[in-house]
Order: structure tokens, then C-alpha cells, then sequence
């Protein structure tokens, strides 16, 4: 399994996973997660989200591990929710 991204080249995943598994092409399932919290409202308007990565080195082992980039900073008192 590749990874594609969304200009359909192979995307580099420049991190570990939590539990220390490298998140590598074929390793990781790569989604999109619309957020706005600080570090997302910065950006241009349609990229406010986070890229999600689910570790599945973690699934096999039954373990849901997802990463985000850039991370996720919730804001106090923003109970804001996507619908
Ligand atoms: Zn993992
Ligand atoms: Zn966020």
C-alpha cells in the first residue's frame, strides 16, 4: 500500500508514533481532521485542519494511535465543535 497525498506523490511522515513505531509509507493511514484551534485558524482558509496519521503498527495490535500535524492546542474555552 502507498500513501498518497493529495498531489498524489508518496508524502514523507517525518515522525514516530507515540508508542515509538516510525509512522513510514504503507505504515500509517494518512487523513484529514477540519479543526480551529490556534495553530490551524492560522492558516489559509480550506487548510484549517490537521493531518491525521493512524499508526498501524498500533492497530495490529488493537491500539487506535493517531498523530496530528502541526499537533493540536486546544484554546480555553473554545468548546467549538465540527459538525
Ligand atoms: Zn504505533
Ligand atoms: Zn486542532
Amino acid at each position: 500500500m502507498l500513501v498518497k497525498g493529495a498531489g498524489g506523490t508518496r508524502e514523507h511522515v517525518p515522525f514516530l508514533c507515540p508508542r515509538g513505531h516510525r509512522l513510514e509509507a504503507g505504515r500509517v493511514i494518512v487523513g484529514w481532521s477540519p479543526c480551529v484551534c490556534p495553530p490551524c485558524s492560522g492558516r489559509g482558509r480550506g487548510l484549517r485542519g490537521h493531518r491525521t496519521y493512524l499508526c498501524l503498527a498500533c492497530r495490529d495490535e488493537h491500539v487506535t494511535t493517531k498523530c496530528y500535524l502541526p499537533h493540536h492546542v486546544p484554546s480555553l474555552g473554545a468548546d467549538f465543535r465540527w459538525p
